[in-house]
């Protein structure tokens, strides 16, 4: 291919070989209708497609996000209910979903298999140009908003996929800064719309705009087509041509015109927390700017760049003299990107309305002051390090971060190529750090008060039953109007939303669906091989992998002999290293030098099950971290320095830390209950349950509040066993792994303490407490999560690869549907994981309550499926492709690691996985004995707002 040419209605713009990725860029565009297409042709054998859209709000209703969800909801070639479902069921996709962002839309699919791939683009294709919304008007009312009344209710709610979910994500109060602050930089802009839709908002669109709307930005003429790997080019492009040249070019223009700076402002707004919680120091406080135009790449990054040198840590100069001042709990600085007019935004949380002034006064005084003595250009140069090694080591699928990346200028009609690579950009970096760019930029963020919008969020223990009575009260309003014919018809649209999502698609319909065959699988399967040595008498794990100049380390020291009591205060210490100062360094020299040699590190508990018994695990303290090759033993020393010579002498330094981390936890438990529900449920079947609930889960969350909360009492306890805890560091103790193509010496360059004679034991045992009565943790917000948790050996039932395929059937079939089709919520799923634990879940769910009596019912559908003609081929070939994910080499190695510890071979894997491809359809009623009357023996925990427990008779109950 060369430029100029034409093939499959496109013609070949402009080609470049782009030596950074290792590839070549070609840029084409659509004939008929204008359309751009980019294609970025490397070796890698993933191959993604990806259509996106510019899509710019003109209000608050989340029409592009309904729109989002909606196309994927059927299309005239796949006539099915969900398409999209049926993909995640049948393929072995290594990346499937869409995104709705500020100003675009975008579908990406990715696949390794060939014709995997060109099936999952041709339905994707189908769905955003040809999508079933105009035939079938109960998308909407699924998808984005509905009143939901059926016969014998005595008044509507509103219910809809979207509609929920927005809800769930409008609990977040940092999603209500975003909102606010957007609405007053951007008055004039589409940036000013909540692209996501506002709960109270969205029930006023109307079906009809919807539609318009899909009309309007579903064009070809308003697309952008990125193609990324080994893709078959000929197949590939005549598929997309087939659905291009439908259309005629539009001349329809979609600009951003540029939002003139406001000028200065000030706003307060409420938000909710618990009708118990204190409001003392519970106000946020946020200042935004516009910072310049999406095409100045090298300012964005620098932002970033002295956000990290200014606040990265508690002992960063402007973040310290914040908490000095003790004005607020936390305050950040970022630069919001991936739109046309970036903005900075400076954030303190946790603080009073009165602090504001004294907030600004002092960043302007830190700021000049750190002007005047001259910036740290040694530390600006550590961070521009590290920012060189994460943009150099994106996660899998790669494809993915790089289709994210490149819409930043190409959806502005910029060159797709700016975003894509960072040599460039970090060397032009490297050069501003001579000259007095990085200042000039400071004095710009911190001192020009021009332009900035303020914005300060008081905390109500009103609001959320404020709100629930506000939406009552405009339910009460809408309905009062109607008449006897509009009940009638509500009632019965909702009546043929029942009976469409209730009936299966036909075998007929479902045969439209292009799927793979069970002999499209090729037999190979991922394996890191794992060689094992010895240094001295240390056991090593050596897995040789290329790894681009990478290396990865691990450490697991075996901890089985700690107390259970203290495995809370062991995590909350762990969490501390790296952020407090050690015995050669100040915390801000450290976190220096770990930016300028330390890629990726992670500090945690692990607790790995112990195949005798439930009530065993061994349990490590794992220590992984890479770096550049040639940073690798600068990485070492700083790490071992973490480990031996932490200090926890700073009062000051732990409380705020402290702080943060509860503030930290409580957003979690509010954002991500689902975990924090299925660890609570988790601890009473296996040790290793157990110690993940004390480690991560309510129960450290627990302890984290009370040591904050009784800092001066209980603080020394935590202290000297954070002291000890360096003991534990030892070789004896020691296991070792590496990931890469070199291998180091890494236990002298550790030189760790022998440690004693004892012998360590080899796996921990504990008593597991039986469960009781449903849990419930309450919340200031009205989303739920609902957790029901057991074991494989409650059933005497072991681990084989047939679980795989159940948790797929209940995940994407029995639960999708009733779970988040009818009962409204964004997530749900159940697993059965190797390990042994058994579980179902549910996310941002609007009645939790009813969740765990499906999960109940599980029995009786697993029966009817069984029965059914439908076949399980589909479910067995998604369940293959999703056990041979993409991973990163780092992840390969850690992966590698686990399975070792608990001695599973290539064997197994081979097993497993035939274990899938043999399963027969019968043999699933096997597992009807998991649910039905045996559901008894699960442990629920449901987390939710006070509103969806009503009745807490016979419940646990604790707040939050
Ligand atoms: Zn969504």
């Amino acid at each position: 291919m060369k430029v100029q040419d034409q093939l499959y209605g496109f013609t070949v713009m402009r080609s470049r070989r782009v030596e950074e990725l290792d590839a070549t860029l070609w840029e084409l565009k659509h004939d008929k209708t204008g359309a751009n297409l980019v294609w970025l042709d490397n070796a890698e054998e993933n191959k993604l497609f990806a259509i996106a859209f510019k899509t710019l709000p003109s209000d608050d209703t989340g029409v592009f996000h309904i729109l989002e969800h909606s196309v994927l909801c059927g299309s005239e070639k796949y006539p099915v209910k969900e398409p999209f479902l049926d993909l995640i069921k049948g393929s072995m996709n290594t990346f499937l979903n869409a995104f709705t962002s500020s100003d675009w839309t975008a579908y990406p699919v990715s696949s390794k298999n060939r014709k995997d791939f060109l099936n999952l683009t041709e339905v994707y294709l189908d769905a955003v140009f040809c999508p079933m919304i105009y035939r079938n008007p109960l998308i909407f009312r699924q998808e984005g908003w509905r009143y939901s009344l059926h016969e014998g209710e005595e008044s509507p709610t509103y219910n809809g996929v979207v509609f929920n979910e927005m809800k769930g994500s409008f609990s977040s109060v940092d999603t209500q800064v975003m909102n606010h602050l957007n609405r007053m930089l951007f008055p004039d802009s589409p940036y000013g719309f909540v692209s996501g839709g506002d709960p109270e908002k969205i029930p006023d669109l109307t079906y009809e705009h919807f539609l318009d709307m899909h009309r309007e930005f579903y064009h070809p003429t308003n697309s952008r087509i990125y193609l990324d790997g080994q893709i078959p080019l000929e197949e590939t492009l005549s598929l997309i041509d087939s659905y291009l040249s439908r259309y005629e070019k539009s001349d329809k223009q979609h600009e951003i015109i540029p939002q003139k700076p406001v000028e200065s402002l000030t706003r307060e707004y409420p938000y909710a927390i618990g009708a118990e919680e204190d409001p003392k120091q519970r106000t946020q406080i946020a200042i935004g700017k516009i910072l310049c135009d999406w095409s100045d790449r090298k300012k964005q990054t620098a932002v970033s760049i002295l956000a990290s040198y200014l606040m990265g840590s508690n002992d960063a100069p402007l973040k310290k003299a914040i908490l000095e001042r003790g004005l607020a709990q936390d305050v950040s600085f970022d630069v919001m990107d991936g739109i046309a007019q970036p903005y900075t935004i400076l954030q303190f949380q946790n603080t009073e309305k009165e602090a504001l002034e004294p907030l600004k006064a002092t960043i302007k005084a830190t700021v000049s002051e750190l002007l005047e003595k001259g910036i740290d250009k040694d530390e600006l140069s550590a961070v521009i390090d590290h920012l060189a090694f994460s943009m150099k080591s994106a996660e899998e699928p790669r494809g993915i971060y790089r289709i994210m990346r490149i819409v930043n200028s190409w959806i502005y009609d910029g060159d797709p190529l700016m975003y894509l690579t960072s040599d460039d950009l970090i060397a032009e970096l490297r050069e501003a750090l001579k000259g007095n760019y990085f200042e000039l930029l400071m004095e710009e963020c911190f001192l020009d008060d021009a332009h900035k919008a303020e914005l300060v969020m008081i905390p109500s223990r009103t609001k959320t039953a404020e709100d629930s009575a506000k939406e009552a009260e405009r339910l009460k309003n809408e309905t009062a109007e109607w008449s006897e014919e509009d009940r009638k018809a509500t009632i019965e649209m909702n009546e043929r939303l029942d009976a469409w999502q209730q009936t299966p698609d036909s075998e007929e319909l479902k045969a439209t669906l292009p799927k793979l065959e069970l002999s499209d699988i090729d037999d190979e399967i991922s394996w890191t091989e794992t060689e094992v040595t010895k240094e001295k008498d240390v056991t090593k794990l050596i897995h040789s992998l290329q790894t681009d100049g990478i290396a990865n380390a691990g450490l697991y020291f075996s901890i089985c002999d700690i107390p259970m009591e203290d495995i809370p205060k062991l995590s909350l210490a762990l969490s501390f290293l790296g952020d407090l100062p050690t015995a050669s360094h100040s915390v801000r020299e450290l976190q220096k030098e770990m930016k300028r040699s330390v890629g990726k590190r992670s500090i945690t508990i692990l607790p790995i099950r112990d195949p005798e018994g439930a009530d065993k695990c061994r349990l490590y303290i794992a220590v992984t971290f890479s770096a550049l090759e040639e940073r690798f033993y600068d990485a070492v020393k700083l790490i071992r320095e973490i480990l031996l010579e932490t200090r926890f002498d700073d009062d000051e330094l732990i409380k705020a830390l402290l702080k943060q981390e509860v503030e930290g936890m409580y957003q979690s438990i509010i954002g991500r209950g689902n975990s924090f529900a299925m660890t609570r449920a988790g601890r009473y079947f296996s040790a290793s349950g157990a110690i993940s609930e004390l480690a991560n889960g309510f129960s450290e969350y627990r302890y984290i509040s009370n040591l904050s909360n009784q800092y001066e009492t209980e603080s020394r306890k935590f202290i000297t066993f954070a002291e000890n805890m360096k003991s534990l560091f030892t070789e004896r103790r020691l296991l070792l792994s590496e990931t890469g193509s070199i291998t180091h010496d890494l236990l002298s360059a550790f030189d760790l303490p022998k440690g004693d004679d004892t012998e360590i034991k080899k796996t921990l045992q504990i008593a597991l407490e039986p469960a009781g009565v449903p849990e419930a943790i309450l919340i200031p917000a009205p989303v739920s999560y609902a957790a029901a948790c057991s074991s494989l050996n409650q059933f005497g039932k072991r681990y084989n690869g047939r679980f795989n395929i159940l948790s797929s059937i209940l995940s994407y079939g029995y639960l999708w549907s009733e779970i988040r089709v009818r009962g409204g919520a964004y997530g749900c799923g159940f697993f059965a994981s190797e390990g042994g634990s058994l579980g179902f879940y549910s996310y941002r769910d609007p009645s939790p309550l009813r969740s765990v009596e499906v999960y109940r019912n599980t029995a009786q559908f697993l029966k009817e499926y069984v029965e059914s003609d439908e076949p399980v081929d589909s479910y067995i070939i998604s369940s293959v492709g999703q056990y041979e994910k993409l991973r990163t080499p780092r992840q390969k190695g850690i992966d590698a690691d686990l399975a070792w510890m608990i001695g599973k071979s290539k064997e197994d894997v081979v097993q497993i996985r035939k274990e899938m491809l043999n399963l027969k359809k019968e043999d699933l009623l096997e597992d009807c004995e998991l649910f039905g009357d045996a559901f008894d023996r699960y442990a629920i925990c449901v987390v939710c707002g006070e509103e969806q427990l009503s009745n807490q008779e016979g419940w646990k109950v604790e707040r939050l």
